[in-house]
């Protein structure tokens, strides 16, 4: 035998849940990587040939977001190299 709740308890779960997702979501974008600008202003991709993706340029969320910046380790393999071929 099914047991139902008053609605109210329905209703206030519902309410609960749509203030919780948007406490989280305004949260997600205040703090999160990029804080409010556009992922794509700083990605490599950032163009029509590279990326085809309807977001771009305004994107906050992206699973193919990578950084124009070379990681400092990678610059300092670069060096290295460039100095034993001399
Ligand atoms: S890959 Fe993502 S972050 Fe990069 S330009 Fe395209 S939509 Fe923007």
């Amino acid at each position: 035998m099914a047991e139902y709740f008053e609605p109210y308890i329905y209703i206030s779960v519902l309410v609960l849940l749509s203030v919780g997702t948007s406490a989280l979501t305004i949260y997600a974008v205040s703090t999160g990587r990029g804080r409010g600008r556009f992922l794509c202003q700083d990605c490599r991709f950032n163009n029509a040939t590279d990326c085809l993706k309807d977001e771009r340029p305004m994107a906050f969320e992206c699973t193919s977001y990578r950084t124009r910046e070379v990681p400092s380790k990678l610059k300092e393999e670069k060096r290295e190299k460039s100095r034993h071929q001399i």
